[in-house]
Protein backbone atom coordinates (compact mmCIF):
# COMPACT_ATOMS: atom_id res chain seq x y z
CA UNK A 1 0.00 0.00 0.00
CA UNK A 2 1.21 3.43 -0.99
CA UNK A 3 2.56 4.96 2.38
CA UNK A 4 3.22 8.97 2.71
CA UNK A 5 6.50 9.06 1.47
CA UNK A 6 5.33 7.30 -1.65
CA UNK A 7 2.78 9.83 -2.01
CA UNK A 8 5.05 12.30 -1.62
CA UNK A 9 7.57 10.90 -3.81
CA UNK A 10 4.63 10.14 -6.59
CA UNK A 11 4.20 14.28 -5.78
CA UNK A 12 7.70 15.27 -6.26
CA UNK A 13 7.35 12.81 -9.50
CA UNK A 14 4.38 13.95 -11.31
CA UNK A 15 4.83 17.87 -10.56
CA UNK A 16 7.08 18.82 -12.73
CA UNK A 17 5.53 17.49 -15.71
CA UNK A 18 1.65 18.43 -15.33
CA UNK A 19 2.86 22.07 -13.34
CA UNK A 20 1.48 24.81 -15.54
CA UNK A 21 -0.10 22.23 -18.11
CA UNK A 22 -3.34 22.44 -19.44
CA UNK A 23 -6.03 19.53 -18.83
CA UNK A 24 -6.78 18.80 -22.54
CA UNK A 25 -9.03 16.01 -21.80
CA UNK A 26 -9.77 12.90 -18.86
CA UNK A 27 -10.16 9.43 -20.31
CA UNK A 28 -12.17 7.21 -17.61
CA UNK A 29 -12.26 3.91 -18.76
CA UNK A 30 -13.67 2.86 -14.99
CA UNK A 31 -15.51 5.10 -13.02
CA UNK A 32 -16.06 2.38 -10.21
CA UNK A 33 -13.23 3.35 -8.13
CA UNK A 34 -13.37 3.45 -3.99
CA UNK A 35 -16.46 6.23 -4.61
CA UNK A 36 -17.30 6.26 -8.40
CA UNK A 37 -15.70 9.27 -10.15
CA UNK A 38 -18.07 12.01 -10.36
CA UNK A 39 -19.74 12.34 -13.71
CA UNK A 40 -18.65 16.11 -14.25
CA UNK A 41 -15.30 15.83 -13.53
CA UNK A 42 -14.30 15.64 -17.31
CA UNK A 43 -16.55 18.82 -18.25
CA UNK A 44 -15.57 20.77 -15.02
CA UNK A 45 -11.67 20.15 -14.95
CA UNK A 46 -11.61 20.52 -18.81
CA UNK A 47 -8.95 22.99 -20.47
CA UNK A 48 -7.94 24.51 -17.12
CA UNK A 49 -4.28 24.51 -16.19
CA UNK A 50 -2.65 22.71 -13.16
CA UNK A 51 -1.70 25.41 -10.64
CA UNK A 52 -0.17 23.35 -7.95
CA UNK A 53 0.23 19.69 -6.93
CA UNK A 54 0.04 19.08 -3.14
CA UNK A 55 -0.14 16.72 -0.64
CA UNK A 56 -2.04 16.45 2.37
CA UNK A 57 -1.94 12.68 4.05
CA UNK A 58 -1.91 10.66 1.18
CA UNK A 59 -4.26 12.58 -0.88
CA UNK A 60 -2.86 14.13 -3.88
CA UNK A 61 -4.18 17.77 -4.41
CA UNK A 62 -4.21 18.94 -8.30
CA UNK A 63 -5.35 22.79 -8.34
CA UNK A 64 -7.00 24.09 -10.47
CA UNK A 65 -8.63 27.78 -11.05
CA UNK A 66 -11.98 26.54 -10.23
CA UNK A 67 -11.48 23.48 -8.25
CA UNK A 68 -9.29 20.46 -6.97
CA UNK A 69 -9.11 17.27 -8.21
CA UNK A 70 -8.74 14.71 -5.05
CA UNK A 71 -6.68 11.54 -5.65
CA UNK A 72 -5.74 8.60 -3.15
CA UNK A 73 -4.50 5.53 -4.47
CA UNK A 74 -6.00 3.15 -2.27
CA UNK A 75 -4.09 -0.36 -1.58
CA UNK A 76 -2.27 -0.07 -4.87
CA UNK A 77 -3.02 2.80 -7.00
CA UNK A 78 0.52 4.57 -8.70
CA UNK A 79 0.29 7.56 -11.02
CA UNK A 80 3.33 7.78 -13.90
CA UNK A 81 3.43 10.47 -16.92
CA UNK A 82 3.82 8.80 -19.75
CA UNK A 83 3.33 9.87 -23.48
CA UNK A 84 -0.05 10.36 -25.33
CA UNK A 85 0.16 7.14 -27.71
CA UNK A 86 1.01 5.09 -24.55
CA UNK A 87 -1.61 2.09 -25.14
CA UNK A 88 -3.45 2.23 -21.74
CA UNK A 89 -2.95 -1.70 -20.07
CA UNK A 90 -5.69 -3.60 -18.16
CA UNK A 91 -5.61 -1.59 -14.79
CA UNK A 92 -5.26 1.99 -16.19
CA UNK A 93 -8.14 3.13 -15.14
CA UNK A 94 -8.22 7.34 -15.57
CA UNK A 95 -5.64 9.42 -17.99
CA UNK A 96 -5.38 13.33 -17.60
CA UNK A 97 -4.18 14.16 -20.83
CA UNK A 98 -2.36 17.44 -21.38
CA UNK A 99 -1.19 19.72 -24.06
CA UNK A 100 1.88 18.94 -23.78
CA UNK A 101 1.69 15.54 -24.82
CA UNK A 102 1.88 14.32 -21.97
CA UNK A 103 -0.77 11.60 -19.87
CA UNK A 104 -0.77 10.86 -15.76
CA UNK A 105 -2.07 8.14 -15.93
CA UNK A 106 -3.57 6.22 -12.94
CA UNK A 107 -3.51 2.06 -12.92
CA UNK A 108 -5.34 0.76 -9.62
CA UNK A 109 -5.88 -2.98 -10.10
CA UNK A 110 -7.63 -3.43 -6.76
CA UNK A 111 -9.61 -0.16 -7.63
CA UNK A 112 -9.58 1.16 -3.49
CA UNK A 113 -8.46 4.38 -5.20
CA UNK A 114 -10.45 7.66 -5.57
CA UNK A 115 -10.34 10.65 -8.02
CA UNK A 116 -12.49 13.24 -6.46
CA UNK A 117 -13.67 16.83 -7.65
CA UNK A 118 -14.46 19.84 -4.88
CA UNK A 119 -15.47 23.78 -5.85
CA UNK A 120 -14.68 24.07 -1.68
CA UNK A 121 -11.05 24.63 -0.03
CA UNK A 122 -9.86 20.59 -0.15
CA UNK A 123 -9.38 21.01 3.61
CA UNK A 124 -12.61 21.33 4.39
CA UNK A 125 -13.77 18.25 2.41
CA UNK A 126 -15.05 15.33 4.71
CA UNK A 127 -12.26 12.89 3.83
CA UNK A 128 -9.82 15.55 4.78
CA UNK A 129 -11.07 18.13 7.98
CA UNK A 130 -11.24 15.24 10.04
CA UNK A 131 -7.57 14.72 9.60
CA UNK A 132 -5.03 15.37 12.12
CA UNK A 133 -1.46 17.54 11.19
CA UNK A 134 1.47 16.86 8.89
CA UNK A 135 4.02 14.80 10.68
CA UNK A 136 6.71 16.94 9.03
CA UNK A 137 5.26 20.43 10.42
CA UNK A 138 6.82 21.94 13.40
CA UNK A 139 2.27 21.56 14.58
CA UNK A 140 3.67 17.73 15.11
CA UNK A 141 5.50 18.31 18.05
CA UNK A 142 6.69 16.65 21.52
CA UNK A 143 4.01 18.85 23.34
CA UNK A 144 1.40 18.03 20.81
CA UNK A 145 2.15 14.71 21.18
CA UNK A 146 2.26 14.47 25.00
CA UNK A 147 -1.18 16.99 25.20
CA UNK A 148 -3.10 14.06 23.20
CA UNK A 149 -2.14 11.26 24.94
CA UNK A 150 -2.93 12.14 28.42
CA UNK A 151 -5.35 10.02 29.81
CA UNK A 152 -5.60 7.83 26.65
CA UNK A 153 -4.98 4.20 27.47
CA UNK A 154 -4.80 2.46 23.70
CA UNK A 155 -1.23 1.68 23.02
CA UNK A 156 1.01 4.30 21.83
CA UNK A 157 1.51 2.15 18.16
CA UNK A 158 -2.26 2.62 17.68
CA UNK A 159 -2.18 6.09 18.63
CA UNK A 160 0.55 7.22 16.45
CA UNK A 161 -1.25 5.44 13.72
CA UNK A 162 -4.45 7.18 14.93
CA UNK A 163 -4.79 9.43 11.11
CA UNK A 164 -6.84 12.08 13.76
CA UNK A 165 -3.65 12.34 15.98
CA UNK A 166 -1.07 12.57 12.78
CA UNK A 167 -1.46 11.62 9.75
CA UNK A 168 0.96 9.20 7.57
CA UNK A 169 2.19 7.09 10.16
CA UNK A 170 1.43 3.58 8.68
CA UNK A 171 2.38 -0.11 10.15
CA UNK A 172 6.19 -0.05 9.09
CA UNK A 173 6.75 3.43 10.19
CA UNK A 174 5.26 3.23 13.63
CA UNK A 175 7.61 -0.17 14.28
CA UNK A 176 10.39 1.73 12.89
CA UNK A 177 9.90 4.76 14.88
CA UNK A 178 9.15 3.48 18.34
CA UNK A 179 12.14 1.56 17.94
CA UNK A 180 14.28 4.36 17.27
CA UNK A 181 12.66 5.66 20.40
CA UNK A 182 12.92 3.04 22.75
CA UNK A 183 9.28 2.74 23.40
CA UNK A 184 7.66 -0.16 23.85
CA UNK A 185 4.36 -0.55 21.17
CA UNK A 186 2.22 -1.98 23.80
CA UNK A 187 2.90 0.84 26.33
CA UNK A 188 -0.37 2.85 27.04
CA UNK A 189 -0.31 6.28 25.29
CA UNK A 190 -1.14 8.66 28.72
CA UNK A 191 2.28 6.55 30.63
CA UNK A 192 4.58 8.76 28.66
CA UNK A 193 6.63 11.26 29.63
CA UNK A 194 7.16 14.79 27.76
CA UNK A 195 10.69 14.10 26.74
CA UNK A 196 9.74 10.40 25.70
CA UNK A 197 7.21 12.11 23.08
CA UNK A 198 9.36 14.48 22.19
CA UNK A 199 11.98 11.39 21.55
CA UNK A 200 9.09 9.75 19.31
CA UNK A 201 8.39 12.80 17.52
CA UNK A 202 11.39 13.00 16.12
CA UNK A 203 11.98 9.49 15.33
CA UNK A 204 8.73 9.50 13.38
CA UNK A 205 9.94 12.59 11.79
CA UNK A 206 13.65 10.84 10.88
CA UNK A 207 12.13 7.56 9.68
CA UNK A 208 9.42 9.69 7.12
CA UNK A 209 12.11 12.24 6.17
CA UNK A 210 14.94 9.33 5.17
CA UNK A 211 11.97 7.48 3.38
CA UNK A 212 11.22 10.36 0.73
CA UNK A 213 14.95 11.12 0.85
CA UNK A 214 15.57 7.75 -0.57
CA UNK A 215 12.20 8.02 -2.61
CA UNK A 216 13.33 11.20 -4.61
CA UNK A 217 16.41 8.72 -5.80
CA UNK A 218 13.98 7.03 -7.99
CA UNK A 219 12.22 9.76 -9.05
CA UNK A 220 13.01 9.08 -12.77
CA UNK A 221 11.25 5.99 -12.66
CA UNK A 222 7.89 8.31 -12.72
CA UNK A 223 8.61 9.15 -16.76
CA UNK A 224 9.49 5.60 -16.82
CA UNK A 225 6.78 4.42 -19.99
CA UNK A 226 6.48 0.62 -18.57
CA UNK A 227 6.98 -1.17 -14.87
CA UNK A 228 5.80 0.10 -11.54
CA UNK A 229 6.92 4.03 -10.38
CA UNK A 230 9.58 4.20 -7.82
CA UNK A 231 8.71 2.90 -4.81
CA UNK A 232 11.15 1.22 -2.26
CA UNK A 233 12.47 -0.39 0.26
CA UNK A 234 14.10 1.12 3.13
CA UNK A 235 16.64 -0.21 5.53
CA UNK A 236 14.70 -1.15 8.40
CA UNK A 237 15.50 -2.10 11.71
CA UNK A 238 12.67 -4.22 13.22
CA UNK A 239 9.79 -4.24 10.74
CA UNK A 240 9.85 -7.96 8.90
CA UNK A 241 12.97 -9.20 10.91
CA UNK A 242 11.06 -11.42 13.56
CA UNK A 243 13.79 -13.57 15.09
CA UNK A 244 16.37 -11.83 14.24
CA UNK A 245 19.18 -10.34 16.45
CA UNK A 246 18.41 -6.89 17.30
CA UNK A 247 20.65 -4.66 15.92
CA UNK A 248 21.41 -2.86 19.76
CA UNK A 249 21.11 -5.53 21.97
CA UNK A 250 21.44 -9.13 19.92
CA UNK A 251 18.08 -10.05 21.61
CA UNK A 252 15.43 -11.62 18.77
CA UNK A 253 13.20 -9.82 17.48
CA UNK A 254 9.39 -10.30 18.83
CA UNK A 255 6.52 -10.21 16.30
CA UNK A 256 2.91 -9.65 18.07
CA UNK A 257 -0.58 -8.74 16.53
CA UNK A 258 -1.89 -5.10 17.69
CA UNK A 259 -5.17 -4.14 16.30
CA UNK A 260 -4.87 -7.31 13.67
CA UNK A 261 -1.75 -5.85 12.21
CA UNK A 262 1.83 -6.96 12.98
CA UNK A 263 4.31 -5.32 15.15
CA UNK A 264 7.83 -5.92 15.39
CA UNK A 265 9.93 -4.77 18.57
CA UNK A 266 12.98 -5.71 20.88
CA UNK A 267 11.55 -6.54 24.53
CA UNK A 268 14.83 -5.74 25.55
CA UNK A 269 15.27 -1.99 23.89
CA UNK A 270 11.97 -0.83 23.99
CA UNK A 271 10.38 0.16 26.85
ZN1 LIG B 1 17.49 -4.74 21.46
Amino acid sequence: MPELPEVETTRRGIEPHIINQTIKNIAVRQRSLRWPIPKQLEQKARNQKIESVERRGKYLLLRLHTGTIILHLGMSGSLRICTANTPAEKHDHVDFVFGNNKILRLRDPRRFGAVLWTTKDPEKHKLLSPLGPEPLEDSFNGKYLFEHSRKRTASIKSLIMNSHIVVGVGNIYACESLYIAGINPKRKSGSLSLARCEKLVSAIKHVLAESIEQGGTTLRDFIRENGEPGYFAQKLFVYGRAGEPCSNCGKPIKQIKQQQRSTFYCARCQK
